[in-house]
């Protein structure tokens, strides 16, 4: 199983960058007059309204996404970002959850991607969902890992249920294909 804890360290898949460079940048105020529906293509950070700073955590998670960069280093970039432009940095809390809420995002849309190609529906034709398994993790985000350990791609509602879950900020729940029904 995969350590979500850890610095991301692993290349995601292309599809997790092509995704992300999708992204587009908005301001709080912005996002809130938006529909929940655009919500997982739109990329924010909450109390960030700089234009510059919001290109520069943009910037520095894609670059993590492409060259499997680690938190350290998009602290160490934010943290310069912000001195250049003069503003009192974030505090490593709330850059944490920006790094890993948008990575995490990056890397289930890829699987997901990936997943729906018709060749690997046929040979993997479940999906699978774990959570990180520490004592951080949300009821909701268990429970639906525990009454659905799998189920059929063909199942778009739960697969629906599923990407509400793992859009949710700082989700650290991983989908995955897989060839075989469990439970
Ligand atoms: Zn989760």
């Amino acid at each position: 199983m995969l350590d979500l804890n850890s610095d991301w360290v692993r290349l995601p898949p292309a599809e997790a960058i092509d995704w992300f460079a999708r992204k587009m940048r908005f301001s709080t105020e912005q996002l809130q007059s938006l529909t929940k529906l655009y919500d997982d293509q739109v990329f924010t950070v909450a109390g960030l309204e700089d234009d510059r700073l919001l290109e520069a955590a943009r910037q520095g998670i894609e670059d993590a996404l492409k060259s499997g960069g680690t938190l350290t280093d998009f602290k160490k970039s934010m943290d310069a970002a912000f001195s250049a432009a003069g503003v009192d940095p974030l505090d490593p809390w709330h850059l944490e959850t920006v790094f890993r809420t948008n990575l995490g995002q990056a890397y289930n849309a890829g699987a997901k991607a990936q997943g729906l190609d018709p060749a690997v529906m046929e040979a993997l034709p479940f999906w699978a969902q774990q959570t990180a398994g520490d004592g951080e993790v949300r009821p909701e985000h268990e429970r639906f890992a525990l009454d659905h350990p799998t189920w059929p791609k063909t199942d778009e509602a739960l697969t629906a249920e599923s990407d509400a879950i793992l859009n949710k900020i700082n989700c650290r729940c991983i989908r995955f294909s897989t060839a075989t029904a469990e439970g």
